[in-house]
Formats: structure tokens, sequence, C-alpha cells
């Protein structure tokens, strides 16, 4: 089935142009870009963003970097979508990250990791809401010229 999910790249992948790489990447993985932004997350959206790690002992930390510079949010489109990024994308920990995914390209530890993938339909759906409108996500489809 045809369904959608959310990347987010992170700030030190964003400030050090990794941008198009995985972008890249996701395209050469049959990823379809369907909605694309950048925005810098306020202190207040990143806790939105990240609520059900609330308490745990990297919350705070977390909050601070990701609110600290300019992220991408990009939606993509695939069969098995969620669940196919997930394993391009790779290890929460760069280091454990399979040869070939993403965090293993652009990660640097494992709170600036590179990206951010939805881990579940579920999620995603709340995810790709939280940061688009309808207006902003197109369909993808081959155009034929
Ligand atoms: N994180 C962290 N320290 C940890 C665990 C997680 O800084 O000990 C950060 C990391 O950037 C991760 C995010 O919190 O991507 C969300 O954690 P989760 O366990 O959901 O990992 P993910 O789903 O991103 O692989
Ligand atoms: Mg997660």
């Amino acid at each position: 089935m045809l369904e959608l999910s959310l990347v987010m790249v992170k700030p030190h992948a964003f400030n050090k142009k990794k941008l198009g790489k995985i972008v890249s990447m996701l395209e050469q993985n049959e990823f379809s870009i369907v909605g694309l932004k950048s925005i810098k997350l306020s202190k207040e959206l990143a806790r939105r963003f990240y609520f059900v790690h609330e308490g745990k002992e990297f919350f705070e930390r977390l909050i601070t970097y990701m609110s600290s510079d300019t992220i991408a949010a990009i939606c993509v489109q695939k069969e098995n979508c969620v669940k196919d990024l997930r394993k391009l994308v790779g290890a929460t920990d760069p280091t454990k990250a399979a040869e070939g995914t993403i965090r293993r390209e652009v990660g640097e530890n494992v709170e600036a990791n590179g990206v951010h993938a939805s881990d579940c339909i579920e999620n995603a759906k709340k995810e790709i809401r939280f940061f688009f409108s309808d207006i902003e996500l197109f369909s993808f489809q081959y155009l034929d010229y």
C-alpha cells in the first residue's frame, strides 16, 4: 500500500549541507518527495514534536539541540514507506547503523544522528500534520514528458 512518512533533517546535518545527500539517498531508494520545507523549531515546538520522550534523561538536551538551528521536514511517499524508511535511516546510534544507511553516512552521535524518521503509520500521520497543511503536500506522479 502507498504510504507516507516523515523525515526530519536534524540541525547539524542541515548546517553541514547534507540535505542534498539525504534527499538523493531517499530518491535513489524509490521514495518520492511529496512535501519539503525548512524551519527553525522553537523549544516549545520541539517539545511538542518529541513529547513521547518527555521525562527521559536525554529529553532536555535533545530539545535544546533540535531548536538550536534550522531543520528540514520532508514528507515521503512509497509502498511500505514507514518500514522501508526506518530501514534506510538505520539504528539510532550511527556507530551501530548498517553500511549504506543515512545515519551511518551523516550521523555524528546518538543525538546528532542526522535524521528523524516516523516509527509507525499512526505517528507518521501525526508528524506529517505537525509540519504540513494539505496545500503543502502533493501527490507524486511520473509526468509523461
Ligand atoms: N536520543 C538521545 N539519547 C538517547 C536516545 C535518543 O539523544 O539516549 C535522541 C536521538 O537523537 C533519537 C531521538 O532522541 O533520534 C529519539 O529517540 P528514539 O529512541 O525515538 O530513536 P529514533 O526513533 O530516532 O531512532
Ligand atoms: Mg523514535
